[in-house]
Parts: structure tokens; C-alpha cells; sequence
């Protein structure tokens, strides 16, 4: 069931009107399933495929951030003191209806943010499965009876943290709220989301049909506005329990230091600079497009993306031209077109970053192989003035190249040779970061030996870029701590409380053990 319909073609004033239609009363806080406007300073919005402007909302002021975490401190206390089987049957009823409503948060997604349409009908629909996988997991969240010396019982039981703070980037607005939500509402906790600035619409639009699907009052608020104003006070509140971060490595340490201060623990999902490994016994046209997907899908602009395409000696120059035709051959351009596969750098900032990369890699003794003109279908349009970078391959990146260490966070791969299996593996684990990379090989014991030996918290073997609700995820070094998906973050989201029962008789209350 949705509730607007794609338009022929992208315009700012066909997302201005979905923007409208689906958030009738605009951009802002969610405060107990209302939209509160922030009364603070004027945030302006730009539609990334053309570069004009869109909408504004408002960053919030102390006192509505106050009414927001007071509104959550209560919503945690009901949520909390439902049991797992109460919170389980409405969490089922809001993936039901995040799933009802998907079309409409991918289509508000893709024109608030430039996403082409097919990602963010992909996005949409992962944010559904999200709720409902945890969903399953609310009533099986379980303790432990611990044999002890003497005459006791010791059980332990899992105790949610009360608030979460969920602070989440541009690159995948939606996908991000979801998945640092939906754990922690299963186990108990209320969650406050804090949407990049940049791209808050879907955020509020999720949370609006959370609370019509039944999440209690106060169980799922968005916090709207900026970062050092808003994000700052939700990541030293005494009301907040734990904070989870999604966004750059310079952030989450202003972050997790802020947080620590307070006494707050933190989860980091930070950037990457991720290894492709293409050794010569790999089947090259699977591993060129692996390439091509872990490299240029969403422009680039994902945490996991495989911006280093690393290739044995014997076949890089053959892998390199299947991966540069595979890259002239994508589709850029109108986000509403369902064959689009690429489409704009979602902020201006971001824009100018890109570039500057390219240029400094190129000044370091890169080699451009791709990238560079614009298609006519965005030259000759109102597209032209939106913030496009086509995909670029560079070559001949050395390691003292900035592209070998930088997060670029565009459609920018750099590409190197290899000779040997052990000097791919030193590459690879190059750099501070550690979230993702790949193996392309026939050879099933390489494949398990380098994917052991590269320091990530994912590797993929002869495949790119999947991942999964019911997989952990999370990085090592720079790419941040704790892990946001899988069984186990059900033990992120709650502390544990150890309860002592005597069991001897009256006469012995304090047996054995009673001593420190
Ligand atoms: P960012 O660090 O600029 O911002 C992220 C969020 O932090 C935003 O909501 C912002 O408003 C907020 N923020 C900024 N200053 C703050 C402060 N002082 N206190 C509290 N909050 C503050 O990141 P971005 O540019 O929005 O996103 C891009 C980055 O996100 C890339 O580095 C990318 O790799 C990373 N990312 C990581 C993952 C992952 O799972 N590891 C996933 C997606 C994106």
C-alpha cells in the first residue's frame, strides 16, 4: 500500500511535492508520534540530482531536546516493563507496516537524498525485515542459572540501558535508522534516532509509522537538527544510556570521547578503505563485477565500500579493462529512473571532497582510467547542476598515495599489482581501517587464508557488499567497536544483572561465599 507513486522523472518539485504528501507537517522532532518543528536555526535542504533547493527544517532548541529525552525516559520505563512477548507482537505489527509502506519510504528516501530509486526500494525493504527479524528475538532474550559453591542459586538476567541515542549519517538514511533501532526495541530500550542534518525526512517518516503500527508513545523518538548542537546534548545526557554511532572515524571519537565523559558507552560504526583481492586464478569476469558493485554502488558512498581493488601482477591489466568497460557501461543519472545505477554525491560538502581526492591521488602518480565526462542525459538537463562524479578507476596507486588511505566515500577506486599472496595481505591490512574487504579466488584454501589473515569485521569470498540483519557487522581499528547486527547485539543493547538466592537453611543465611 502506497501512497504517492513515482514520478516519470526526477524534478525538485516532484520531490518537493512527495516530500509534502508523505510529511504533511514537515521536517522535524518526533516527539510521542507528533511532528514537533524545531525552533532553532534554519537547516536548508538541496536536492543532490540538481542542485537546487528543496526544504528547510530547524534545528532543536535545549528546551526541545529536554521534552524530547524526558518524553524517551518515559517511554523507556513502559517499554521495559513489557514483557518480550508484548513488545515482540508489536514490533511484528511495525514490520508489517514498514513493509505496507516501504514504496513510500524509498521513494521519499530517493528524493530527499538523490538515491536512485532501485537502491532505495532495496533499502526500504531491508528496514522492514530489520523489525521483523527482531521482532522474533523480543521474547527469547535469556539469562543464565550459574552452579556456585554453597548453598545458592545465581541466575542472571538481561537489563535494557533505558534511552539509546542512535546517531546516524546521509549515506543510507532509512537503512541506518533501522538498523540501530530495531535491536534495541527489541530488548526493551527506547530510542532516540539523530538523522544526519542532511537527510532526515525517512528517519521521521519511520518513526511516524512506527507509532501507527503501535510502538508505544515516547518508545521511538527522531531528534532533528545538527550535530554539535543536538547530537552533542543526546551524547551526554544523564537520561541516555548507551549511544550508538554511525558515521566518520573524526565524529565518533568527538562521540565516544563526549559520551565517556559522561559516562556513557558507545557502539562505532565508522569508515573504511576496504581491500578487493583479485588473485589470477579467479574467475575475472565474477570478480570484475564484484568489483564494479563493491566499488560504485551508491556513488561510493558506503562504509563497506571496495575502494581498493588490489589485483595479482599476471592479470591486472585484463582486470582492470573488464572492470573500466563494466564501469562505462553503468547508468547515471535521473534517480526516479528505475535503470538508474548511479546517482549523485547526497551533500555538497561531500561533493567537494570527492574531487579534491581525485585530484591529490592523481597528483600522487595515479593513473585516470575512468571518469571523467558527464552523460548528455545529465549535461543537457536541469540535472547539470546537481553534484555528480561518474565512477572513476585510477591506477597505479602506490602506498604513499592519499587514495590508499583516505575514505574517499565516492565512486572512487584506486587500483594496484600485487605479486604474491603474502604482499596482498600486508596491503590489505595497511591501513588504520578494518571493516570490510574481499577474496577472488578458485583456490578454496587461499580463499580461507587471506580472508583469515586480512583485520576486518567482514570478508566476503568470490561475492561483494552482502550483508545481512542476522550477521554481525562492525570493524576493527578505525572502522569503530561493538557490533549492530546478529544474535549477539541483543547483548549490546542490555546490561547484566546477576541475582543471589540462598538456598541453605534458615540457621546459614550468609554461607560460603559471603565474603569478598
Ligand atoms: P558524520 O560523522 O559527519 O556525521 C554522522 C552523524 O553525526 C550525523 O548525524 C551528524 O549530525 C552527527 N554529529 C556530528 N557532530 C556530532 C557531535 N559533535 N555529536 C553528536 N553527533 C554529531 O558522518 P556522515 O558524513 O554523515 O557519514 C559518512 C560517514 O559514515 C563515512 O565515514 C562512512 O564510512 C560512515 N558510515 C559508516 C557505516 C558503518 O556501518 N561502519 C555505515 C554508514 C556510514
Amino acid at each position: 500500500m502506497s501512497t504517492c507513486t513515482l514520478p516519470s522523472q526526477y524534478s525538485t518539485e516532484a520531490a518537493a511535492t512527495i516530500l509534502d504528501k508523505l510529511l504533511p507537517s514537515g521536517i522535524g522532532a518526533v516527539i510521542d508520534g507528533r511532528v514537533i518543528p524545531g525552533t532553532g536555526r534554519a537547516i536548508p535542504l538541496t536536492a543532490a540530482a540538481t542542485g537546487e533547493p528543496l526544504a528547510e527544517h530547524h534545528d532543536l532548541d535545549a528546551e526541545q531536546v529536554d521534552e524530547l529525552l524526558a518524553s524517551s525516559a518515559r517511554g523507556a520505563a513502559a517499554w521495559g516493563a513489557l514483557d518480550g512477548f508484548q513488545r515482540a507482537a508489536i514490533l511484528r505489527r511495525v514490520a508489517l507496516v514498514l513493509e505496507e509502506h516501504a514504496e513510500d519510504i524509498a521513494l521519499l528516501e530517493s528524493a530527499t537524498t538523490g538515491k536512485p530509486i532501485r537502491d532505495a526500494r532495496v533499502e526500504a525493504a531491508k528496514v522492514a525485515e530489520m523489525f521483523g527479524y527482531y521482532a522474533g528475538w523480543a521474547d527469547k532474550v535469556m539469562g543464565q542459572a550459574i552452579p556456585v559453591p554453597g548453598d545458592w542459586t545465581t541466575l542472571t538476567v538481561r537489563v535494557p540501558w533505558g534511552v539509546v541515542v542512535a546517531i546516524t549519517p546521509w549515506n543510507a538514511p532509512a537503512f541506518t535508522a533501522g538498523w540501530n533501532s530495531a535491536a534495541p526495541l527489541a530488548v526493551g530500550n527506547a530510542v532516540i534516532v539523530k538523522p544526519s542534518e542532511f537527510t532526515p525526512a525517512t528517519t521521521v517518516l519511520l518513526a511516524l509509522l512506527a507509532h501507527r503500527a503501535g510502538l508505544p508513545a515516547g518508545v521511538l523518538n527522531v531528534a532533528t537538527g545538527l550535530g554539535g548542537t543536538v547530537g552533542a546534548a543526546l551524547t551526554t545526557d544523564p537520561r541516555v544510556g548507551k549511544v550508538s554511532f554511525i558515521g566518520s572515524v573524526s565524529t565518533g571519537r568527538t562521540v565516544a570521547a563526549a559520551a565517556a565523559g559522561a559516562g556513557i558507552p558507545t557502539v562505532l560504526e565508522l569508515g573504511g578503505k576496504s581491500a578487493n583481492i583479485v588473485f589470477a586464478d579467479a574467475d575475472l569476469d565474477r570478480a570484475a563485477d564484484g568489483a564494479v558493485a563493491a566499488i560504485f554502488s551508491n556513488a561510493g558512498q558506503s562504509c563497506v565500500a571496495g575502494s581498493r581493488l588490489l589485483v595479482e601482477s599476471a592479470v591486472h591489466d585484463e582486470v582492470i579493462e573488464r572492470v573500466a568497460d563494466r564501469a562505462a557501461r553503468l547508468r547515471v543519472g535521473d534517480p526516479f529512473d528505475p535503470a538508474t545505477e548511479i546517482g549523485p554525491i547526497y551533500t555538497a560538502p561531500q561533493f567537494a571532497a570527492v574531487g579534491t581526492w581525485i585530484d591529490e591521488g592523481l597528483a600522487s602518480g595515479a593513473r585516470r582510467v575512468t571518469g571523467a565526462e558527464l552523460p548528455p542525459a545529465i549535461t543537457g538537463t536541469r540535472l547539470a547542476g546537481g553534484t555528480w562524479v561518474m565512477p572513476t578507476l585510477l591506477t597505479d596507486v602506490s602506498t604513499s598515495n592519499p587514495l590508499e588511505t583516505t575514505e574517499v566515500f565516492g565512486p572512487v577506486v584506486g587500483a594496484a599489482a600485487f605479486d604474491s599472496e603474502e604482499e596482498a595481505i600486508a596491503r590489505a591490512n595497511g591501513t588504520r581501517f578494518g571493516l570490510a574487504g574481499a577474496v577472488w579466488t578458485s583456490d578454496p584454501s587461499r580463499a580461507l587464508r587471506v580472508a583469515r589473515a586480512v583485520d576486518a569485521g567482514t570478508l566476503w569470498i568470490n561475492a561483494y557488499k552482502t550483508i545481512h540483519v542476522a550477521v554481525p557487522f562492525g570493524g576493527f581499528g578505525d572502522s569503530g567497536h561493538g557490533r549492530s547486527s546478529g544474535p549477539g547485539v541483543l547483548d549490546e543493547y542490555t546490561q547484566t544483572k546477576a541475582i543471589w538466592i540462598p538456598t541453605g537453611a534458615p540457621a546459614t543465611p550468609f554461607p560460603s561465599l559471603a565474603r569478598w
